[in-house]
């Protein structure tokens, strides 16, 4: 049989094209779209689990597209602004978008929440990060214990003796650190013996097949209490059904953020759900 290799290349020729295309666009867009507001902080709601109060929120980006009020989310982007560098400017923007709703609040006498700022791998060593991060705090009178720094579990996260010592900065500005997507990839015991983590996230796929698993219930189980047995606050990612949540209850979970209680929503929308002081 032949193949169809023309047809076959004139394909991936294609795809390839608009890809880079894409690529072009994006970059040739992302400053201007950074100094005209189109990048936006939606906040999703934390809850502590034992109590359904609100515990918190985590700032998530989207770019907002002025000309057609398109949405996109984050996995259309942010892959290539790591590869390209920009990722350092859009996480120390999100940090000041954060600092500003937080000083909003307290304008409008609500009592705050933390909120979480999601801080790229490729971000998180650079030497004189914790004190432009708490160079953005001071300048919206917020004090750093109303920000977590949230970090993408990675080998290097276990390895790295600078990126160690960076963790350790963060802390001692009075930061609080959350350690994201554990359990997604390759987890290393020995990070977590090392860690100055105050909340390990445990990633949605340890909720996946766990109504009907036996397996994948013990494991989810005995990795809540390890990582409780450590000191370390205990958070679920990804709940999107109630029967998820009563098992969460069961194994004591502290802290929780699904589609089940809310979805990400333009920062104002938060305002709903914080008590008045
Ligand atoms: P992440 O930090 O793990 O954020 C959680 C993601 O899970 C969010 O996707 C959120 O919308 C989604 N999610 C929340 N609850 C549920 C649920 O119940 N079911 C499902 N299927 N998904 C749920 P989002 O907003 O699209 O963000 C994707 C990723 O992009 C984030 O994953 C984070 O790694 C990255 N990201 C987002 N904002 C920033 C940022 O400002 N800086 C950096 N460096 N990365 C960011
Ligand atoms: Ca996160
Ligand atoms: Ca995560
Ligand atoms: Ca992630």
């Amino acid at each position: 049989a032949e193949l169809p290799v023309g047809d076959g290349f004139a394909i991936y020729d294609n795809a390839m094209q608009k890809n880079l295309q894409e690529v072009r666009k994006i970059e040739k867009r992302m400053q201007f779209g950074i100094e005209n507001n189109e990048f936006r902080i939606y906040l999703q709601p934390q809850f502590e689990l034992a109590t359904g109060r609100l515990s918190g929120a985590e700032a998530l980006v989207r770019w907002i597209s002025p000309e057609t009020g398109l949405v996109s989310c984050p996995d259309y982007f942010i892959p290539l602004f790591e590869k390209n560098g920009f990722i350092k400017k859009l996480d120390l923007y999100m940090m000041e978008q954060t600092c500003r709703v937080l000083r909003d609040w307290k304008k409008q006498a609500l009592e705050p929440v933390p909120i979480a700022v999601n801080i790229s791998r490729r971000h998180i060593g650079e030497p004189g990060l914790a004190k432009r991060l708490l160079e953005i705090c001071e300048a919206h009178g917020v004090p750093p214990e109303y920000i977590e720094i949230e970090m993408t579990e990675t080998f290097e996260l276990a390895e790295n003796k600078t990126l160690q010592k960076a963790l350790i900065t963060l802390k001692k500005a009075g930061f609080s650190l959350a350690l994201d997507d554990f359990g997604k990839e390759n987890t290393s015991i020995s990070l977590l013996r090392e860690s100055c983590f105050d909340v390990i996230k445990f990633d949605k796929s340890f909720l996946s097949g766990c109504i009907e698993d036996k397996r994948a219930r013990g494991l989810l189980n005995s990795m809540l209490q390890m990582v409780k047995n450590l000191g370390i606050k205990t958070h679920v990612e990804g709940i999107e059904r109630w029967e998820e949540e009563d098992l969460l209850k069961k194994y004591q979970c502290d802290r929780v953020q699904g589609f089940y209680y809310a979805k990400p929503m333009p920062a104002d929308m938060l305002t709903n759900y914080l008590p008045k002081t």
